[in-house]
């Protein structure tokens, strides 16, 4: 291997995980979750840490006869984006048993 391509080489290795953090920590302190697979890219709202209601455990628990958790509006009222890339598929043409 030349010295060119030795360089080469290590500038990549270096440069890969680096834009992998720096991408993770964008989409952290968005306050969003990230999910991809080959059907959909879909951002998702988290609570925020910051929050004075809840401070960062995104609700809380409603006493009474069925306690229940309590959403918080700081993540509960924004929007999901969604975009859509393959369709799902449809139920597969088995035969029946
Ligand atoms: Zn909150």
């Amino acid at each position: 291997m030349t010295t060119r391509r030795l360089r080469v080489a290590l500038l990549l290795a270096t440069a890969v995980p680096l834009t992998a953090a720096t991408a993770a920590a964008a989409l952290r302190a968005g306050h969003l979750k990230f999910y991809v697979d080959r059907h959909r890219i879909e951002l998702t709202p988290q609570p925020r840490r910051s929050c004075p209601d809840c401070r960062g455990d995104g609700g809380w628990w409603v006493d009474g006869a069925n306690p229940e958790m309590g959403a918080c509006g700081c993540w509960a009222n924004r929007p999901t984006w969604r975009i859509r890339l393959l369709p799902v598929p449809a139920w597969p043409d088995e035969p029946s048993f």
